[in-house]
């Protein structure tokens, strides 16, 4: 007899969780500490603590230089095919290089050149989108000569997409509408498909960066359209700190578009040290230098754990794991001040909440300094709690919130400075 808030219900959904046996195929290294920065960074997958070993003792270890020729050299689209499945496009859609930021820059610059032959100039984007991938369109212009521009369309509550504003500005010299499909504050998720038809409906090309919806959710950019794409392996997929990204170029677009960082790993014929550069076929072009084997490598097992799990399962649990995060919110944190800086409905949202407080910071810094919570925290006032449906549980969500109400009750908050650096 519990209410839809108590332990007990949590257990019971947590009994009643048909990829609960996911998680003990991460390493869990401290039960106690309640993780909800998945988003940020994924736990690690115990299968890719097994390949390091191999990785490093039989395969750099003893096969030396000849390892590009037994599979190194083709990881960039072996993994890329894997994660292709995730996304919802064919497997010769995908490649992984770099980072998402040199992603972003090489395929903004390849569309704006595309585009510049048929006089359109302008990008289109939010100001939801992270911070950073705007820094990143600003330089492609720059590399571009200056002569394009960005037009940042405002959200007009901080919390949900523009999307209509966006539509609106959509014009005869829009080159490209580029947005995070899963906004990294507030979580508001983007309609891709009714933006995608938008920008084509008017010649533009569109690029989504999947960074925060990749391993959380069903994809479908082979259905959508989608012309371009990047995102991060590092969070929902459970890569790895800093591994590479991934990008995608619908088929049809990948012979007509150029990698400004043209390099020999993008060359047809690589160890030919031709004089000329001649872009490989298909996506390979979009290589720059050579791939990073290790971490590359490791990135396969999180992605075949998303496979298991199914982007569809793994979206009706994240549904679930913010459903019952937001019924605590409202019973027991909205009393004590907190706001949902997330959109209510979760049609709308990922897999990750933001809640604000004007305490904000300073309550992140007891919840990871003394109640073993590891969430994370966006600037001014937000909380935000990453629900990775792999291994977060609703029981690890109960846990928190009390523990959260602890440092906000009894003032644990107060001996942190308001100005201290985020770490
Ligand atoms: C995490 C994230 C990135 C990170 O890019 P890096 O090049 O890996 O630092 C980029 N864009 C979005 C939307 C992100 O959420």
């Amino acid at each position: 007899m519990g209410s839809q808030t108590d332990l007990t219900y949590a257990l019971e959904q947590d009994q009643a969780d048909v990829l609960a046996p996911l998680r003990e195929r991460f390493v869990i290294a401290d039960e106690q500490l309640l993780y909800l920065d998945g988003n940020s960074l994924g736990r690690l997958p115990r299968e890719t603590e097994r390949l390091a070993q191999t990785l490093l003792s039989e395969q750099w270890g003893k096969r030396l230089i000849r390892g590009w020729n037994e599979g190194w050299m083709a990881l960039p689209e072996s993994v890329g095919a894997s994660i292709a499945q995730v996304l919802g496009a064919d497997p010769d859609e995908v490649l992984v290089a770099d980072s998402t930021s040199i992603n972003l820059l090489k395929l903004t610059i390849a569309a704006l050149r595309l585009q510049a032959s048929r006089g359109r100039s302008e990008i289109v984007t939010d100001d939801l989108n992270f911070p950073s991938d705007i820094s990143v369109l600003q330089s492609a212009l720059e590399l571009c000569g200056g002569t394009s521009h960005l037009s940042i369309i405002p959200s007009a509550d901080g919390i949900y997409g523009p999307v209509a504003e966006l539509t609106g500005v959509l014009n005869e010299e829009t080159a490209l509408l580029t947005l995070s499909h899963t906004t990294f504050k507030s979580g508001y998720v983007y309609p891709l498909e009714e933006l995608t038809s938008a920008a084509h409906e008017c010649g533009a090309l569109v690029l989504w960066d999947l960074s925060h919806s990749v391993g959380a959710m069903p994809l479908a950019l082979r259905d959508a359209g989608v012309d371009l794409a990047v995102g991060c392996t590092y969070k929902y997929l459970n890569g790895g700190p800093g591994a590479p990204a991934f990008l995608y170029v619908r088929r049809d677009l990948q012979e007509r578009l150029e990698n400004p960082l043209a390099a020999w790993m993008g060359h047809a014929h690589p160890f030919d040290f031709s004089l000329t550069y001649q872009p490989a076929p298909g996506l390979r072009r979009f290589l720059t230098g050579t791939p990073p084997v290790l971490s590359l490598a490791l990135i396969e097992p999180g992605v075949r754990l998303v496979l298991e799990a199914g982007t569809e399962r793994l979206r009706s649990k994240a549904e679930g794991l913010s459903g019952y995060l937001l019924d605590l919110w409202e019973h027991e944190l909205a009393p004590m001040g907190f706001t949902l800086n997330s959109p209510r409905e979760s049609a709308v949202r990922g897999s990750h909440i933001s809640l604000g407080h004007p305490e904000g910071l300073r309550i992140d810094q007891a919840l990871i300094h003394d109640m073993h919570v590891l969430p994370d925290f966006r600037a001014p006032d937000n909380l935000r709690l990453g629900l990775a449906p792999l291994y977060t549980r609703y029981q690890d969500i109960y846990h928190a919130v009390k523990r959260l109400k602890q440092v906000v009750s009894e003032g644990l908050y107060h001996k942190y400075s308001a100005q201290v650096s985020v770490t």
